[in-house]
């Protein structure tokens, strides 16, 4: 069971928390839990560290991160005291969870949940401190990139075999587009580990990119549901034959994006692998990419990337601006992506040529298009995106068509 750090926000949260847990081993299962920080306390830290330095070293910002999800998961162990439970709190290296040493972004490299098993056959309820590890190489603390506490969630549900990771959320499950934005948004029964991938990629919020690669690698069905109620929520499970596939399952979007063109580069083998290099030599995350047909053996090159790395990659390429001889360099940051996400397209012709009618019908002019098996997205105006995700929501009919497959 993995919460929120909305669901720990306030100690009568904290104690709801306790209780959900408490019914789940009532109930005769053995139980790990994993808590994020309460409410902002990492927003908090982070500006604390600020505050304090305009470079924050990494390593010490990962310690001082790593304290939120420690103090939810110390609260939530004292209010299964109170309810009568054996309950033991762990740090995520106490719990075994270790990582390489990229510090404020660590990826897991292995799970070593002895002490969480032993704790388990102790009769305790295991609490764990989300989003955090230690490197195996440094010994240090370590933490997993913004909302990382899913991941460990999802992780260490697959180390100990778990028969599911439930996340508790403030939302009901998963949409079938962001409800703030579609009215007649509905919550999903279910989705493939596919599919929430790529939805995860694209813009939804609901669950940590990382999260859902771990669940679909190691085949850990997860149910997304509300802290606050009852109410089954969504699972993510895997893909299996007769399972019925919806052409559209999802939409979901990107406001916070850019694109910067690169015009005249020449047109010869290693003037891509040039360029790309040195934006992943600048951990830049590049995502589309186009390259025109190139005329007089010049080629336009454009690709997007998060807007909040526009500035950092328009200086790396000032730097090769004198080895490559491009002509000019244009960026657009009014941009965003539109992805419609379904298992059901791999075998569905037309469904693009739909979209793209869609969007034509309200006058949005698509900028560029990327597709894989299961998905397609558009970039496309930031200030087109809400009116794209509704037209698109209804003409697919994913109101009823997640309705419909919620009945059966
Ligand atoms: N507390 C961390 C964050 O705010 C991790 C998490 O909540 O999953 O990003
Ligand atoms: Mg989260």
């Amino acid at each position: 069971m993995k919460f929120g750090g909305s669901s720990v926000a306030d100690a009568d949260k904290i104690r709801n928390v306790a209780r959900r847990i408490a019914a789940a081993r009532e109930s005769g299962d053995d139980v790990v839990a994993v808590v994020s920080a309460r409410g902002k306390t990492t927003d908090g830290l982070v500006q604390l560290a600020n505050e304090i330095s305009d470079r924050p070293d990494p390593r010490e910002l990962d310690m001082l991160l790593s304290t939120g999800e420690r103090i939810s998961c110390a609260l939530v162990a004292m209010a299964l005291h109170d309810l009568g439970h054996q309950a033991v709190s762990f740090t995520g290296s106490q719990a075994g969870i270790f990582t390489d040493s990229a510090h404020t972004k660590a990826r897991i490299v292995e799970i070593r949940a002895d002490r969480i098993r032993e704790a388990l056959e102790g009769g305790n309820i295991a609490l764990v401190a989300g989003f955090q590890g230690m490197s195996i190489d440094g010994k240090n603390v370590t933490t997993l990139g913004r909302g990382g506490s899913d991941t460990t969630a999802v992780a260490l549900a697959a180390s100990i075999n778990a028969d599911v990771c439930e996340i508790y959320t403030d939302v009901t499950g998963v949409f079938t587009a962001d409800p703030r934005i579609v009215a007649g948004a509905v919550k999903l029964p279910r989705i493939s580990h596919e599919e929430m991938l790529e939805m995860a990629a694209m813009g939804s919020k609901v669950l940590a990119l990382r999260s859902v690669e771990f669940a679909r690698n190691y085949d850990v069905p997860l149910h997304v549901r509300s802290s606050f109620s009852p109410d089954e929520g969504t699972w993510i499970i895997k893909e299996t034959p007769d399972m019925e596939q919806a052409i559209v399952s999802g939409i979901a979007h990107k406001s916070d994006e850019a694109k910067i063109t690169i015009t005249g580069v020449h047109d010869q083998p290693g003037v891509a692998a040039s360029i790309f290099t040195v934006l992943a030599d600048a951990l830049i995350n590049v995502d589309t990419i186009i390259q025109n047909m190139g005329s007089d053996g010049r080629a336009d090159l454009s690709f997007t990337l998060p807007l909040d790395e526009l500035s950092r990659a328009r200086d790396v390429l000032d730097t090769i601006k004198g080895s490559l001889e491009y002509t000019s360099i244009t960026a657009d940051d009014q941009i965003g992506k539109v992805t419609l996400v379904g298992a059901g397209m791999k075998s569905n012709p037309g469904i693009a040529a739909k979209m793209f009618r869609v969007l034509s019908d309200k006058d949005i002019n698509i900028l560029m298009i990327d597709t894989s098996t299961i998905r397609i997205t558009v970039v496309i105006n930031r200030r087109d995106i809400e009116r794209a995700v509704r037209a698109l929501h209804d003409a697919f009919d994913l109101e009823a068509e997640a309705t419909r497959r919620g009945n059966v």
